[in-house]
């Protein structure tokens, strides 16, 4: 989408701090973090949100995840702990209508969360 902030990322045309790129799949240092270690990963096809991919999309899904994995493995972060959070819509305070997920780790996250 030509007006999504995560689009233009993607595209090149917002710079981003990459910490891993397939074709499927980048993961960019949150430019707010909330943790030691706060990234931003996201599926390089725009959806909205979870509820939003459609069926014929999954391989997408599966992509991500395995992306998702292959992350917090390089960032050495399965050792110390992490937590994947996808917010999704008003509630959770979803500001970026981009699926994406939080990776978060780095200090104790606590439960349930705020
Ligand atoms: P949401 O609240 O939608 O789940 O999270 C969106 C996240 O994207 C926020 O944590 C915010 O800091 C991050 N973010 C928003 N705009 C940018 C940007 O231009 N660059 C980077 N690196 N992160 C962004
Ligand atoms: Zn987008």
């Amino acid at each position: 989408m030509s007006d999504c902030i995560f689009c233009k990322i993607i595209a090149g045309q917002i710079p981003s701090t990459k910490v891993y790129e397939d074709e499927w799949t980048l993961v960019f240092k949150d430019i707010n973090p909330v943790a030691p270690t706060h990234l931003v990963a996201i599926p390089k096809e725009h959806f909205a949100a979870i509820h939003d991919v459609p069926a014929h999309k999954m391989e997408a899904m599966q992509k991500f995840l395995e992306a998702l994995g292959t992350t917090v493995r390089e960032q050495n972060l399965v050792s110390g702990g992490y937590r994947v959070v996808i917010n999704s819509g008003e509630h959770s305070g979803q500001l970026v209508p981009h699926l994406h997920a939080h990776i978060l780790a780095g200090r104790d996250l606590s439960w349930p969360p705020g």
